[in-house]
């Protein structure tokens, strides 16, 4: 069957390139036949680990022996067209919730029955840290009683929420965040980034797949949208419920990690000393640099716990009023800048 045959297929996985070194490392094992049946791989969001994780999948499972998955055998076809029986990708049902019980039990019969195309069984789990503590613990019969033959491969950016029992059944790897000059040179090759790649591989901390996500999602507009709406809530152009209203439509951790940054950033900022490479919000940097003056340490500091409460709040799934929840930090935000008129004098 040539490409052109082939229209809705996706061609085979590769890992990045700044991820050569632990995909040899990896080959090795498997030539050795030493590699562990649980991984878990580490690293900062938008490294590129589930990329590398579905690479890997599709090696195991690819039927030529070679460095990288085929694209031409069998088990490459049936993956290009997300068919393939032994492979399972579990991941939250919907963005933001967990991956539930019976998502991770429904693995039992796979685990437990003869892989179809007569090679590895692979199970991916995205993110490792998103399984809810009965999911976690259906999964560790499955650790603990592999069958022959079958790889899972987890993946999670906050390693330390991953449950004790389940880390120590995986072997770990960490996936670092590449050179900056390499990951620029990736970004730039692709079509959505253009001349804004610079601009946002620095807002993503260095995270290329990160920066791409901003990129395609319209990111660098909306921060522009959003420190102007800061600047004029506190010339007062504007009030906390309309812009509340605006963010609650939002994604809410999103927002929150957003506002954090900012506020680490005036903290940065005050406590000085730092390359001005140091600050993340660096399209904000005379707005912030100005902001910074005008407050101090220990407001920060509390704002930050603040944000910080909501976000375990949020995360814990307690679904607050995210109306409320904006108004609140906005307000909070003014308050930030206010201190000094506010005493008496
Ligand atoms: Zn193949």
């Amino acid at each position: 069957m040539s490409e052109a045959d082939r229209p809705q297929s996706q061609p085979p996985a590769r890992p990045f390139s700044w991820q050569s070194t632990l995909w040899q490392q990896l080959l090795r094992l498997r030539a050795d036949q030493r590699l562990p049946h649980a991984l878990l791989l580490t690293g900062p969001a938008g490294c590129g680990k589930a990329r590398f994780a579905e690479a890997l999948a599709q090696l195991m499972l690819c039927q030529r022996d070679e460095t990288y998955p085929c694209g031409e055998c069998k088990s490459c076809l049936l993956m290009s067209q997300g068919t393939h029986p032994d492979l399972v990708m579990v991941t939250p049902v919907e963005r933001g919730k967990a991956i539930r019980v019976d998502q991770i039990r429904g693995l039992s019969d796979f685990i437990g029955s003869a892989a179809q195309q007569g090679g590895y069984r692979v199970v991916v789990i995205t993110p490792a840290d998103e399984m809810n503590v009965n999911a976690a613990n259906a999964l560790l019969k499955g650790l603990e009683e592999p069958g022959r033959d079958t790889l899972f491969i987890l993946q999670s950016d906050r390693p330390g929420r991953v449950m004790p029992t389940i880390r120590s059944r995986c072997q770990q790897y960490t996936l670092g965040l590449p050179p900056f000059d390499a990951a620029l040179d990736w970004l730039q090759q692709q079509p959505d980034c253009g001349d804004s790649a610079e601009r946002l591989l620095r807002l993503s901390g260095g995270a290329p797949l990160r920066a791409l996500s901003m990129a395609r999602h319209g990111e660098l507009a909306r921060r522009e949208e959003r420190f102007q709406l800061l600047e004029q809530l506190l010339r007062r152009q504007v009030s906390a419920p309309v812009i509340a209203a605006r963010w609650a439509k939002e994604d809410a951790l999103e927002g929150l990690d957003w506002l954090a940054s900012v506020t680490s950033d005036l903290i940065r900022l005050r406590i000085g000393a730092l390359a001005p490479t140091m600050i993340r919000n660096q399209d904000a940097l005379g707005l912030l640099e100005k902001l910074a003056n005008l407050t101090a340490n220990e407001k920060l500091f509390e704002f930050k716990d603040k944000i910080q409460d909501y976000r375990v709040h949020l995360m814990r799934r307690n679904n607050p009023n995210q109306q409320l929840l904006w108004e609140d930090l906005l307000i909070g935000w003014r308050a930030l800048f206010s201190g000094q008129r506010q005493r008496p004098e």
